[in-house]
């Protein structure tokens, strides 16, 4: 039988020579062979040339997604066995000990629409392309092989996999069901996760770097965190020995597992937890004169792709400038984007600008962004989707 085909234009094959692994709708010249969703297809050029094995996503302008470059590395159980294997190693080499890591991260580990984060033994799983979802029995088989999860829960639920035109999917995909909240341990903090009610897999794990410097700056601070989720930064504060700890977000179920993990942490007591909308709020406490030594702003993703840019960077202008107004002398600000529509660059000119409006003078301590578990492979830039930014202002 021969595989379904995708012939490249012209001129339109030099991504995939730069290894980027998306092919859009528009460089398609012919389509044959009826592929069906998330099957696999040869990618081949106008000259009839082999460039890459894909996973077709009919629905998508990103109408097929790279399994490999070479013709002799062809998508099934044992190329997707590799690679999670190839994934693993690289995590229990640079990031030994750790219960709850990122295993699979996607497009960057050669697994487009892959996502799987573990928890103790627990794995969470999220396909969110058609090819994928097509191979969701070996990428269940591997991970069990290669990783001796015992169980597996799949919580596919993504705008990404709307445009793919995929039904969100959360159910038990192997093993027996795991305990309604696991506890990890991150740093000097345990929490409790839950696997199949939280947000995204549950728990954000991109942030583990970044709650850890939170940890090394806040003894003796008045320090509030905005967007705080299951409690993390605001956590480490309080556990490292802040004046006072603020933390707000706008999702009830969110301050239920906080304060949760506040009592598991023996801090009930320390963490005021307010379910407010950031964006309001911040104006009040303006309002209220109130200031603060050390700010955090993780907001959700205000801008998936770049058509939303524009925006969003009025919405981190907008807190940005609100948190600056906020600080005293000296004060330290810990900003985050995860939008992947904002690069690093444009992330950084909004801050510099909502310094300039709040009429401070402010500085880069640091760049930052996830942990090694969260890699971003050079040729697809559009995965670096998380960046921060440590400010110190001096007024
Ligand atoms: N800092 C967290 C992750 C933040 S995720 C951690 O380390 O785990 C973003 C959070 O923003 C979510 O919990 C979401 O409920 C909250 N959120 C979204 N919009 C909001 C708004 N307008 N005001 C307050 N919180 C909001």
């Amino acid at each position: 039988m021969t595989d379904p085909v995708i012939v490249i234009r012209r001129g339109r094959e030099r991504s995939l020579l730069r290894r980027h692994p998306w092919i859009f709708n528009g460089s398609i010249a012919s389509t044959s062979g009826d592929p069906a969703s998330g099957a696999t297809v040869a990618v081949r050029s106008e000259d009839g040339a082999f460039l890459a094995w894909g996973q077709f996503s009919p629905q998508s302008s990103i109408r097929a997604r790279v399994w490999s470059l070479d013709e002799r590395l062809r998508p099934g159980p044992q190329l997707i066995e590799q690679r999670v294997r190839r994934a693993w190693e690289m995590r229990a080499a640079l990031l030994p000990g750790l219960d709850a890591v990122r295993v699979l991260n996607a497009e960057s580990d050669g697994l487009p629409g892959v996502t799987a984060d573990r928890f103790g033994d627990v794995i969470i799983l999220q396909l969110t392309s058609a090819g994928a979802v097509y191979w969701r029995e070996a990428i269940i088989a591997a991970l069990v092989a290669v990783t001796g999860c015992t169980s597996i829960v799949e919580h596919s639920d993504s705008d990404a996999m709307r445009l793919e035109g995929l039904a969100p999917c959360t159910a038990l995909a192997f093993g027996p069901e795991p305990a309604r909240s696991i506890v990890i341990e991150e740093g000097a903090v345990r929490y409790g996760v839950e696997p199949a009610a939280g947000q995204k897999t549950g728990f954000y794990l991109d942030q583990r770097d970044n709650r850890g410097l939170m940890h090394t700056l806040a003894a003796g601070r008045d320090v509030l965190d905005c967007f705080c989720y299951s409690g993390g930064f605001a956590l480490n504060a309080a556990m490292a020995g802040a004046a006072s700890v603020t933390a707000i977000d706008s999702s009830g179920p969110a301050l239920e597992r906080a304060q949760a993990n506040a009592s598991l942490n023996n801090v009930a007591d320390r963490v005021t937890w307010l379910e407010q909308d950031v964006f309001s709020y911040l104006r009040k406490l303006r309002d209220m004169a109130k200031s603060y030594d050390l700010i955090v702003l993780d907001p959700p993703k205000l801008a998936p792709t770049s058509a939303h840019a524009e925006r969003a960077t009025r919405a981190y202008k907008d807190l940005n400038l609100l948190a600056f107004k906020l600080l005293r002398k000296n004060g330290l600000l810990l900003t985050f984007s995860c939008s992947g529509g904002v690069d690093r660059a444009l992330f950084q000119k909004v801050i510099a600008g909502a310094a300039q409006d709040a009429g401070v003078s402010a500085s880069v301590l640091r760049h930052l962004g996830p942990g090694a578990d969260h890699p971003v492979a050079l040729s697809f830039p559009e995965g670096d989707y998380l960046k921060g930014l440590l400010c110190g202002v001096d007024r």
